[in-house]
């Protein structure tokens, strides 16, 4: 197989941006590792570290300060090993586009909460977030704030609702769990009306999330991935592959799409 040239991906990709009027963004783990958080697959990822089993939610209700020892650890714990990790120029350049009315939709795979932190508002996080703890005995949520972890929110673990006393659980989705139903939702309208969707760092090996960018192409939209590598997306969906990491990527995108002041 013939493989692309950035220069050449990049600048193709940038012309279909400039006409698209309805451009949607999916992104994955990749984005995040720029920030250094771990992802949860491959060398050195999540699932080496920690029992998935623990993130099943009948093992996390019959036992939730185990799992909580192991979640406080992985995803809350000082940077850069997870909850307090920035965002990077790419989460930057995505809230950007939004606010300048060129990104529509934004739906992301990741619980880091990194692109809401960037200032993306129209947004699905289809695995909810590790920014939120909800209980699920009278629906209160708690943000897990880096000053209310630093207040001892995690210090006796589990976690519990101040108002009612229930073990609280982070709100990303577990094995064993649904898809919240509006990033469902949001994510699926968004994927019927694009006319080009962005894969941004995502291998698509996760589903139902992995089918978003197959239904946007088969709406009609564009894919255009950004990924230094191969994925599941790249033979098949994606009719443009920049293989460039994704800040690299979308500063180049961005420098090239011309836009009115
Ligand atoms: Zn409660």
């Amino acid at each position: 197989m013939r493989l692309e040239s950035p220069e050449s991906s990049v600048s193709r990709a940038a012309a279909i941006l400039r006409d698209s009027r309805r451009l949607m963004a999916f992104t994955g783990a990749g984005i995040s590792a720029e920030s250094g958080v771990p992802t949860f697959r491959g060398a050195g990822g999540l699932w080496e570290r920690m029992d998935p089993g623990l993130l099943e939610i009948g093992r996390f209700d019959a036992d939730p300060g185990a799992s909580w020892a192991a979640i406080r650890e992985l995803f809350y714990a000082a940077a850069p090993d997870g909850g307090r990790a920035s965002p990077n120029a790419a989460h930057r350049i995505l809230a950007r586009w939004e606010a300048e009315g060129l990104l529509s939709f934004l739906v992301t795979q990741n619980i880091d909460g990194l692109h809401s932190a960037a200032g993306s508002r129209r947004l699905a996080e289809f695995h909810g977030s590790i920014r939120e703890l909800l209980c699920r005995r009278c629906g209160g949520r708690v943000q897990a704030t880096s000053e209310a972890l630093d207040a001892g929110l995690l210090d006796s673990l589990p976690p519990r609702c101040p108002s009612c006393g229930e073990a609280l659980k982070p709100d990303f989705v577990f094995f064993g769990e649904g898809i919240p139903q509006a990033a469902y939702s949001a994510a699926m309208d968004a994927a019927e009306m694009a006319d080009a969707c962005l894969v941004i760092g995502s291998t698509g090996v996760v589903y139902p999330a992995a089918q978003i960018p197959i239904l946007a192409k088969r709406a009609g939209a564009v894919v255009i991935e950004i990924d230094p590598g191969d994925t599941e997306f790249s033979v098949g969906a994606s009719d443009i592959h920049i293989r460039l990491g994704a800040s690299e990527a979308l500063t180049r995108l961005d420098a090239l799409i011309a836009r009115p002041k």
